[in-house]
């Protein structure tokens, strides 16, 4: 599971979330990392220290990836930072927790700009370089149980995250003959700055626990495993397929 020699970029870790996980988790295992943060310079700069303390490079770029030229930039930044990039972790993601009834157009526009969209030009860009390179190459979506499964007032979410699903599938298809491989890590309920505030209302909380087989939140590492696991040698012979790191919640 040894990732020497590869280099990464991770979107959306400029919070204490999956992203920053993912980034560690990937130096960790021997990857030099290109850390995207929306605007949280600090925060990645700071996780861009504790990747060099590992004894890997790291960089940090900004970029607002609800424009696609800046995400497509944002792909071509990091291929030329560190001369090669072999592995994306698209992550950066936002959400709208709205009754579809009163959900609106702009509701709708802001959610695929970012989770969708910024997926779509993050992925195009880092897959084209990766055939360019004629390099074997690791496409890791981070999607959410959503992708399949329903929950009331986050319909525009799960239709972006349903959309990343069949995104991820049809990607893979197609750049399977180029050795890349594209696949989701779905996560369940994990304590992250997006619900943190959420999680915190001890009656928000029992009603996230109460469907949860083994009956604890998850944590950013538990995902950040998965991804680190589908960015690897070992996970040579999987594409377009989803892990779902959800403690068993999308079971019944
Ligand atoms: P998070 O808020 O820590 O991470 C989301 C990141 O996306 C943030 O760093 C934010 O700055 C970035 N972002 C938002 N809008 C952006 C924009 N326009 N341009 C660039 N970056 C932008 O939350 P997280 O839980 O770590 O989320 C990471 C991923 O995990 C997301 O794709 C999310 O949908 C998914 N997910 C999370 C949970 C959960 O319970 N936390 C569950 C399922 C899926």
């Amino acid at each position: 599971m040894s990732l020497a020699g590869r280099t990464a970029l991770v979107t959306g870790a400029g919070s204490r979330g999956i992203g920053r996980a993912a980034v560690l988790e990937l130096a960790r295992r021997g990857a030099d990392v290109v850390i995207h943060a929306l605007d949280q310079e600090a925060a990645a700069g700071e996780l861009a220290a504790e990747v060099r303390a590992l004894g890997r490079r790291a960089s940090v770029m900004l970029a607002d990836l609800s424009r696609p030229a800046a995400a497509r930039q944002l792909v071509t930044d990091a291929l030329a930072r560190f001369g090669r990039l072999d592995i994306l972790v698209n992550n950066a993601s936002t959400i709208i927790r709205r009754p579809f009834l009163e959900a609106t157009d702009d509701d709708l526009d802001r959610i695929l700009a970012v989770n969708l969209k910024g997926y779509f030009a993050c992925a195009q860009e880092a897959a084209r370089t990766m055939v360019r390179a004629g390099r074997p190459g690791r496409i890791v979506m981070v999607s959410s149980v959503n992708q399949t499964l329903a929950v009331p007032e986050q319909a525009l979410y799960c239709a972006s995250k349903g959309g990343v699903m069949q995104l991820a599938k049809v990607m893979a298809l197609e750049l399977a003959p180029y050795g890349i491989t594209v696949n989701l890590v779905a996560p369940g309920t994990i304590e992250t700055d997006i619900n943190r505030h959420l999680l915190a209302d001890p009656a928000f909380l029992r009603r996230r626990l109460e469907p949860i087989p083994l009956a604890r939140i998850g944590s950013p590492d538990d995902v950040a495993a998965a991804i680190a696991f589908l960015a690897s040698e070992a996970a040579g012979y999987i594409t377009g397929t989803s892990i779902i790191v959800d403690g068993g919640l999308s079971l019944p």
